[in-house]
């Protein structure tokens, strides 16, 4: 008997969506790094994501990498969280390429590099805007570029990246990311070398390419999202890509209970079970179910998508979801399973959590 609650994770479709994500980015003179935090970091569907075209792998977690260096996957591995000092080991060991900001972090690198007897490549990250992490002014920019190139002996300066729209919401235009271009150049001028890349951003730079409105300059996208959680494009960016499907994941649950009930809780309101003062519309007796699958599991209930269009998420505490079904056509029963497509946020969570089980399909 299947377990639940499961999470599917279809890695043809992976493959399908990476190779025109890929191919639509190559056209424009930019490779990809496939970025595999959001789904856990499961090997397999890092696996996909290489053989759909992806020239780098990476992941803000150095243990997602590391499961992948120790398999023997020779693809280069790209750090995408600026390190901590207390990995910098593991961050030599099992990454090949990091974004940093900070000349304290570059001096714990250089040191461990040599011990470890390596040249390590990083990307400086240039702020333009968002407030997040990079360098904030381009005199600073190249000043550290400088440091590096001509003072860190087994740091080899590979590239320059900026991050946007993750912390302020700033979105990438061709004025923002010419500016990144141009700190570039400049780097380059002064070095006399060119860069090998120049990393124009994540899933949010993908519209600007779409409209053709990424600099030339860019050569480099980290891209996860708009491979493996595809509908958040057309929902938060208003942009369609043909050929994206977004069904990677379906998220599975069993309901517990199927009854009807009042819509507006009987008694004197407190907090919910989060702490919260929650709002509850009054909408009579209605049809609903429980399911075992809670905000534990997918950190907010409201990212998960009912494929029953007629199903509607209420709420849900950490181990059960409440589910209004009374507009369903079809007559939900106990222990029938309910399907669910998730957003970026449940993605994360169920394919992180032990109590979800995960079935790969191929
Ligand atoms: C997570 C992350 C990305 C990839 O973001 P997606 O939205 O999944 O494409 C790129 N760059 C950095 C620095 C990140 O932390």
């Amino acid at each position: 008997m299947e377990r639940y609650p499961m999470l599917e994770m279809n890695l043809n479709i992976l493959y399908d969506n990476t190779k025109v994500v890929t191919d639509l980015c190559n056209k424009n003179g930019i490779n990809v790094a496939g970025i595999i935090k959001g789904f856990g970091g499961i090997p397999d569907g890092a696996k996909e994501m290489i053989k759909g075209g992806c020239t780098q792998i990476g992941s803000s977690r150095i243990e997602q990498l590391k499961d992948l260096k120790e398999m023997g996957i020779d693809i280069p591995l790209l750090l995408v969280r600026i390190p901590m000092e207390s990995e910098i080991e593991d961050v030599i060991k099992y990454s090949d390429i990091s974004l940093i900001s900070e000349k304290g972090t570059l001096i714990l690198l250089n040191a461990e590099a040599k011990k470890q007897n390596k040249v390590y490549k990083i990307i400086l990250m240039y702020d333009l805007g968002d407030l997040r992490e990079g360098v904030f002014t381009k005199e600073e920019l190249l000043d550290l570029a400088l440091y590096v190139e001509n003072k860190l002996d087994n740091i080899e300066l590979y590239g320059v990246g900026s991050n946007l729209s993750c912390y302020g919401s700033v979105a990438p235009t061709t004025k923002n990311l010419s500016e990144l271009a141009f700190a570039a150049e400049k780097i380059e001028e002064k070095i006399d070398r060119k860069l090998n890349i120049v990393s124009g951003g994540g899933t949010t730079t993908l519209p600007l390419l779409v409209t053709g409105g990424v600099p030339n300059k860019i050569n480099h996208l980290r891209l996860g999202e708009s491979i493996n959680n595809t509908q958040d494009l057309p929902l938060y960016w208003n942009c369609n890509i043909e050929g994206l499907n977004p069904d990677i994941f379906v998220l599975k649950a069993q309901i517990v209970e199927q009854n009807e009930k009042p819509t507006h809780p009987i008694g004197e309101l407190m907090v919910n079970a989060f702490g919260e003062h929650a709002q509850y519309e009054d909408r009579g007796i209605r049809k609903r179910a429980i399911v075992a699958l809670g905000n534990q599991d997918v950190g907010d209930c409201f990212k998960l998508i009912p494929k029953d269009k007629n199903i509607k998420v209420v709420g849900a505490s950490s181990d059960h979801t409440i589910l209004d079904i009374e507009d369903c056509v079809n007559q939900y029963k106990l222990g029938d399973i309910i399907e669910f497509n998730v957003l970026y946020q449940a993605m994360l969570f169920a394919s992180l959590s032990k109590y979800v089980y995960k079935k790969l399909i191929k």
